[in-house]
């Protein structure tokens, strides 16, 4: 059976990416709606070779424009258009590949329509985990994981119970700065930071990896899918990014997941799942050629970013809400350089301290929380 595919933040990344694995399995998914941004070249590009009934774009200038010119499919906008796409009739399984919380509220939404979510929008649980998940098992629906990490320990723990899990282990590359000391930060500039040595993706999540804010969502996603507590997740720096994370049982076994750094890989097993694939001419891991593997422990105080993540889910309540809205207002910032690259941490630090916490948060909170997060963050550097 053809498996539908909506996706949003087709022109992304990890959206594009996807878009190969369809284009590779033609038999085995089809895409019926895709969302963009600003990129209307590329959105026209996909419209031209994938033959999609709706596509949705940032504004609505740029849907009346795209309305013109294609005018057999319905061009949708701004945060509806998402949600119409995401939840779309025809869809088996939603890819959410959109950048940063705005992936929220159409994560529901398609859950709501009995649709499997892959997720590689980790901000969305991070934000907001506790709502996804709850809408998941109300409507009984999987949430498979397309980070890499994640697809990891998803994959080394399938088949084992929960219980006979001991601890989490999920490896970080150390991301551009990794052989800087902090103090050798100070002055990096945002082609620097951009410059990841491992993996080639979006510049918002380049600068998660160098500031290892990524991580620290990370840990939180992690706690989110699996419910593992904080204490059992372990995050350990692996340089080459060849172990893509590892489950610990309570025998001592540990149960690793190999693989060369290439996202089109968790994304297919996300589509495929439960089947695997073949994935014709793609590079074969090879051990021997590589020869080593290094590991050291994390170090919390070099990277700050991490210690306030895990601060945050600990917390619980609107804390991640507010540790991620003010990494992505701060994120933005700096790739505006309008701040240098340490004060990301010290503007989400400051953001923390200021929140007073609510537990067990509805919708409405968390997006009033986001929100205010994000103008205070603006507020501050004015
Ligand atoms: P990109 O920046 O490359 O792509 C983001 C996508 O979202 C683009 O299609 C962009 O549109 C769209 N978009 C951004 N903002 C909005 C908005 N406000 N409304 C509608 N659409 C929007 O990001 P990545 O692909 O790198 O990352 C996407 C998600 O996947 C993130 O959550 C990231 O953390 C996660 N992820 C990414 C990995 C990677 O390898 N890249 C690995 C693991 C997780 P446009 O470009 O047209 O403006
Ligand atoms: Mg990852």
């Amino acid at each position: 059976m053809v498996k539908r595919i909506s996706l949003l933040g087709a022109t992304g990344s990890i959206g594009i990416q996807t878009l190969d694995i369809i284009k590779e399995h033609p038999d085995q998914f089809q895409l019926v709606a895709f969302s963009a941004g600003k990129n209307i070249e590329t959105t026209k590009q996909i419209i031209r070779d994938f033959a999609v009934p709706l596509v949705s774009v940032l504004s609505e200038e740029d849907a009346i424009q795209l309305g013109k010119e294609f005018p057999q499919i319905e061009i949708v906008f701004g945060d509806h258009g998402l949600v119409q796409v995401a939840a779309h009739a025809d869809a088996d399984v939603l890819v959410n590949a959109v950048l940063g919380s705005v992936g929220l509220r159409p994560t529901l939404e398609a859950i709501k329509q009995g649709i499997t979510i892959a997720i590689a929008n980790k901000e969305t649980l991070v934000t907001a985990g506790h709502l996804v998940m709850k809408a998941a098992k109300e409507y009984n629906v999987p949430i498979l994981p397309v980070d890499s990490e994640h697809s990891a320990l998803f994959q080394a723990m399938n088949g084992e119970k929960r219980s006979e899990i001991a601890k989490l282990i999920i490896t970080a590359s150390g991301g551009s700065f990794r052989d800087r000391t902090r103090d050798e930060l100070k002055n990096v500039t945002v082609q620097d930071a951009l410059n990841h040595p491992n993996w080639s993706m979006g510049s918002k999540i380049t600068i998660d990896s160098a500031t290892m804010m990524n991580k620290g969502l990370e840990v939180i996603e992690a706690k989110v899918l699996f419910d593992i507590a904080y204490d059992d997740i372990e995050v350990l720096l692996h340089r080459e990014s060849i172990i893509h994370s590892m489950v610990e049982f309570q025998d001592t076994s540990v149960i690793a997941q190999l693989g060369t750094p290439d996202m089109r890989v968790p994304i297919q097993y996300a589509l495929s799942y439960p089947e695997r694939l073949t994935r014709q001419n793609a590079p074969r891991l090879n051990l021997a050629q590589i020869g080593k593997l290094n590991f050291e422990e994390m170090d919390y105080t070099r990277y700050h970013a991490l210690k306030l993540a895990i601060d945050a889910g600990r917390a619980g309540g609107t804390m991640t809400t507010v540790l991620n809205a003010a990494n992505e207002a701060a994120v933005s910032l700096f790739l505006q350089q309008k701040i240098g690259f340490l004060t990301i941490d010290e503007l989400i630090e400051r953001a923390m301290n200021e929140h007073e916490n609510l537990s067990d948060p509805d919708l409405e909170t968390i997006l009033h929380v986001d929100a205010k997060t994000r103008n205070s963050v603006e507020n501050m550097v004015k």
